[in-house]
């Protein structure tokens, strides 16, 4: 679905993606970890073409991303986005922050998009809070309502960056669990995290970034109990 091959880019002269070469396929759940600053969510930002890069290509569906434009606006369409802090809208409410893609960019009739939100947040679980607004419900409560938003475009994969790490502890399982549920329904899903849990439950493939490169991967059970460079052993002895 995305391939992306001898991808570097910069800011400035900082180097922070370097020679990045990575598949994802469809029905396929990535989980990238590493260190802080190591790239990871500019990577992720790549993908969606929120950060352009400065060599290399990145092909979704075959074709280059596109850089401006209707194409540019189907691209972030297929390829939804799900953050640490939510980026919901304040001042709308639940079911209105659900709709309002589908309404905008899809053209979906309005009636249409709010029966297939309420479809949405009834699988997320917040059905009942459809008409609140994002300051009355939890941290997790809300981290769902992005999740049902991101779906409710019908997307072709969705990326996840860090999207339990705001959350208090208590609330974290309840939004892994909808994670869970999106990967055995076969969503193409790059996740970053943390959370070796999620990754041993969910994920094809796990993705170590460091300093810019991807420094190892594999099928997370080997990768997390046999890793095989010091980076990521020294790495892992910090976090488990
Ligand atoms: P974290 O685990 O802290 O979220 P990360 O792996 O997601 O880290 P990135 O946010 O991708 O890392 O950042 C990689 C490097 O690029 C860092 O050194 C960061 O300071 C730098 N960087 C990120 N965004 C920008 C930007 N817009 N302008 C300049 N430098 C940036
Ligand atoms: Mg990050």
């Amino acid at each position: 679905l995305v391939r992306l091959e001898g991808v570097n880019k910069y800011f400035g002269d900082h180097h922070v993606l370097r020679d990045i070469n990575l598949t994802v396929s469809r029905g396929e759940v990535v989980v990238v970890i590493g260190p802080s600053g190591g790239g990871k969510s500019t990577l992720c930002r790549t993908i969606n073409r929120l950060e352009p890069i400065d060599s290399g290509t990145i092909t979704f569906e075959g074709k280059p991303l596109p850089a401006e434009g209707k194409a540019l606006a189907r691209l972030r369409a297929d390829v939804g986005m799900v953050f640490q802090s939510f980026n919901l809208f304040a001042h709308k409410t639940i079911l209105e922050n659900v709709t309002l893609g589908p309404i905008k960019v899809r053209k979906i009739p309005r009636e249409q998009a709010e029966r297939r939100a309420m479809e949405l947040l009834e699988r997320v679980g917040i059905a009942a809070h459809a008409s609140k607004y994002p300051a009355q419900l939890s941290g997790g409560q809300q981290q769902r309502c992005a999740i049902a938003r991101a779906l409710a475009m019908d997307p072709k994969m969705i990326l996840f960056d860090e999207p339990t790490s705001a959350l208090d502890p208590e609330m974290v399982q309840e939004v892994l669990d909808v994670m869970i549920g999106l990967a055995r329904d076969g969503m193409t899903m790059m996740v970053v995290t943390h959370e070796m849990g999620f990754a041993r439950r969910a994920a094809n493939r796990v993705v170590f970034m460091a300093d810019g490169q991807i420094v190892e991967e594999g099928e997370p059970e080997r990768f997390f109990t046999d890793p095989t460079t010091e980076r990521a052993k020294d790495f892992l002895s910090k976090i488990l």
